[in-house]
């Protein structure tokens, strides 16, 4: 796990800043556009993660090969920078609400508990939701069922998308994660110490907390700080 670690090195596209990830099949190069939002590059693939206009300008930014949305919310889900990175083969994955939200649209509607594999990258859907954070009127910010918290594989390398969730017994129990993007924000998704329980289940090489807003990220920092085994790394993801 740890020579994850010792291959990574940090790059920059335009103005984005990055991490190299060395895996069995090539290397993962992951950017960090902002919030919820990432793009990956894998070997020639270029993979978009819930992008949003609200976190970079799609316009300058490269076409997907493959775009994923975790949920239909705003700071997730936004249908023009989605256009902006659509070419005539892209493939995109998305719940079922997001889907509702497009006209004369092609994607691939994954459910919780769906697998798929797409341009050789394995795609594992499982349900991101709260169980203590509500509204007012008594309903969960993210029900269970409607989001998707996405397991990506690249070769032998599982990179957890967390989406917007907290510490559900359904991630938790997830096996050989090796990076993890987990959010922290309140009342929307995680505390520290939430983030702090589902890392120390999944034990993953690299933890990146990210879509944590107003939440200051060291906190992570100091409950993880006795294992050795779980890198932190903070990046500008608020
Ligand atoms: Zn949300
Ligand atoms: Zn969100």
């Amino acid at each position: 796990m740890m020579a994850i670690s010792a291959a990574c090195l940090s790059q920059t596209h335009g103005q984005l800043s990055s991490d190299v990830v060395k895996t069995s099949k090539g290397d993962l190069e992951m950017f960090f556009v902002g919030h919820g939002t990432l793009m990956f590059k894998f070997n020639d693939l270029v993979i978009h993660i819930d992008p949003t206009m609200r976190e970079a300008d799609y316009a300058t930014l490269p076409d997907a090969d493959l775009i994923l949305v975790t949920h239909q919310h705003g700071d997730h889900l936004d249908p023009t920078a989605i256009n902006h990175i659509l070419k005539s083969d892209t493939r995109v994955v998305m719940t079922q609400s997001c889907f509702d939200q497009f006209e004369d649209f092609e994607a691939t509607v994954m459910s919780n508990n769906q697998m798929e594999t797409i341009l050789g990258v394995g795609i594992e859907a499982y349900p991101a939701y709260n169980i203590k954070h509500k509204r007012s009127n008594g309903e969960p910010y993210h029900p269970k069922g409607e989001g998707n918290a996405y397991l990506l594989s690249f070769g032998t390398t599982n990179v957890l998308i967390g989406g917007d969730t907290e510490n559900v017994p359904e991630l938790k129990a997830l096996t050989d994660v090796k990076i993890a993007f987990l959010p922290m924000n309140l009342p929307y998704t995680m505390t520290p110490e939430m983030v702090a329980d589902v890392a120390l289940a999944l034990r993953p090489a690299i933890l990146y907390p990210y879509h944590y807003g107003n939440t200051d990220p060291e906190k992570l920092v100091e409950l993880l700080k006795d294992e050795k085994d779980i890198e932190v790394r903070i990046r500008e993801l608020q």
